[in-house]
C-alpha cells in the first residue's frame, strides 16, 4: 500500500463505539492481502502496531502511536458444499452482521444466534464471539492470518486456535503476532437451530425444533438484543464491559446460600456467574459516575453519556469491580481491550 493511502493523525472518535477521543499517528485501510503485506514490509520494524476492526470492543486510552491498521478486506462466498454442509469464506473487513444476514438468507444454519453483534469478521475469532448459547468456535473451519513479522499467510484449523469463552490464541499467547485476514466457516443445510438459551427457549420452546428456521431465530435474536442492549449509535458503549466470571463449585455453593437469587450456570470448568446480576446487586445498575454509567436496563454495559475520557471509563470500571469484590468476593475481568 502506498504511503499516500495512509492517513496521518487520524481521528478515531468515530472508529470506537465508546466514542473516546483519540488519534492514530498513521492509519491504513488495506483492502487486499498484497496491500497488507506491503504495508507490513515497509514499516520500520520497531514501529508500534495496532489492528482495529469496528472498534466495538475497545477502550482507547490515549492516542495510538505508530501504525494502526483497519482492515478493509471484503468479500463473502460459498467455497464448497456437500449434502449436509456449506463452507463459506469471508474477508476480515466484512461487517460481521452482513455475513450473518447473508448466510441466514440462504437458509444456512449456524450463525443465526450471533446476529447483530457489532464489528468485523477479522475480530470475531479474536475473542471467540458468542451469544444466545452459541460461540463462533462451533462453526469455524479455519482462520486465515498474516504473520506480522514475515508477511506470510497461514491457515489455522479451529482446533489450533485455543478457542475458549471470549478467548483464543490471537487474544492470549499470540497477541499481536498475527492479523486475521479471513475466516472459513462450516454451516449446516438442515440441522436444527439451537434455541436452548433463555429468551429463545421461552419463545420457541413449545415448537418442533426441526421446524424452527434460522431466519426466525435471527429475527427473535435481533428483537431481544434491540430491547435489551443500547445501540452504540444512540448511546456510546462497548457491549458487555465485563466477562461472566467462572468460580469454583464450592464458592458458588457458598454464594448461593448467602444470595438465593444468584444467577449462575454450571459449566464443565466451574460455575459461571451472571456479571450483570452481580453489578446490579452491588448497586450499579443505572448509576453514573461523571459522564459514564452502567446502563439502566443492562447493568453489564458501561455507557458514555457524552464527553467521557478513557480515565472516566476506567475509574467507573474500577469502582464497579471494587464493589462487586467487596460484596461477593468475586473478581470481574474487563472484556474490551485496552489500546495502546
Ligand atoms: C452493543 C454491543 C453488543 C455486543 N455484543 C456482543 C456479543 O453478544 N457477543 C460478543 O462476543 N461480543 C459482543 N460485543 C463486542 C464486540 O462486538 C465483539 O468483540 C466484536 O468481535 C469486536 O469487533 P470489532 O471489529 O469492533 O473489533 P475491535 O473492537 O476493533 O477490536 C477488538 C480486538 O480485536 C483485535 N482485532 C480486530 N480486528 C483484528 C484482526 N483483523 N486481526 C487481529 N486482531 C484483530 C483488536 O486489536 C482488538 O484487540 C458487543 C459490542 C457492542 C458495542
Amino acid at each position: 500500500m502506498s504511503t499516500e493511502g495512509i492517513q496521518r493523525e487520524a481521528d478515531l472518535s468515530g472508529l470506537n463505539t465508546l466514542r473516546l477521543p483519540a488519534r492514530a499517528q498513521r492509519l491504513a485501510r488495506p483492502a487486499t492481502l498484497d496491500a497488507l503485506e506491503q504495508l507490513l514490509a515497509e514499516r520500520p520494524q520497531d514501529e508500534p502496531l495496532q489492528v482495529i476492526g469496528g472498534g466495538s470492543n475497545l477502550v482507547i486510552q490515549s492516542d495510538l502511536p505508530g501504525l494502526t491498521i483497519c482492515l478493509a478486506i471484503d468479500g463473502m462466498a460459498k467455497v464448497k458444499e456437500d449434502d449436509h454442509h456449506v463452507w463459506v469464506a469471508a474477508g476480515g473487513g466484512v461487517h460481521w452482521d452482513d455475513l450473518v444476514a447473508w448466510t441466514v438468507e440462504q437458509g444456512w444454519q449456524g450463525l443465526e444466534n450471533l446476529s447483530l453483534i457489532p464489528g468485523t469478521v477479522g475480530a470475531a475469532p479474536f475473542q471467540n464471539i458468542g451469544a444466545y448459547g452459541v460461540e463462533l468456535s462451533q462453526v469455524v473451519e479455519q482462520v486465515t492470518v498474516m504473520e506480522v513479522a514475515s508477511g506470510k499467510v497461514l491457515h489455522f484449523a479451529a482446533s489450533e486456535c485455543d478457542f475458549a469463552y471470549r478467548d483464543s490464541r490471537f487474544k492470549s499467547r499470540d497477541r499481536g503476532r498475527y492479523i486475521i485476514t479471513g475466516l472459513e466457516l462450516r454451516l449446516n443445510r438442515t440441522a436444527a437451530c439451537n434455541v436452548s438459551y433463555g429468551p429463545l427457549q421461552a419463545h420457541f420452546g413449545g415448537q418442533d425444533p426441526t421446524a424452527v428456521t434460522p431466519a426466525a431465530v435471527r429475527d427473535k435474536v435481533i428483537e431481544v438484543r434491540r430491547s435489551k442492549l443500547p445501540d452504540p449509535a444512540a448511546l456510546a458503549n462497548a457491549g458487555s464491559f465485563f466477562k461472566n466470571p467462572v468460580v469454583a463449585t464450592d464458592k458458588a455453593a457458598q454464594l448461593r446460600q448467602t444470595f438465593p437469587g444468584l444467577v449462575a450456570f454450571d459449566q464443565a470448568e466451574g460455575v459461571k456467574l451472571a456479571a450483570g446480576w452481580l453489578i446490579e446487586q452491588a448497586g450499579w445498575k443505572g448509576r453514573r459516575l461523571g459522564p459514564v454509567g452502567m446502563h439502566s436496563e443492562q447493568a453489564l454495559v458501561l455507557v458514555n453519556h457524552g464527553g467521557a475520557s478513557s480515565a472516566d471509563v476506567l475509574a467507573l470500571a474500577s469502582a464497579v469491580r471494587r464493589d462487586v469484590w467487596e460484596r461477593f468476593g468475586v473478581s470481574l475481568e474487563q472484556e474490551p481491550v485496552l489500546l495502546p
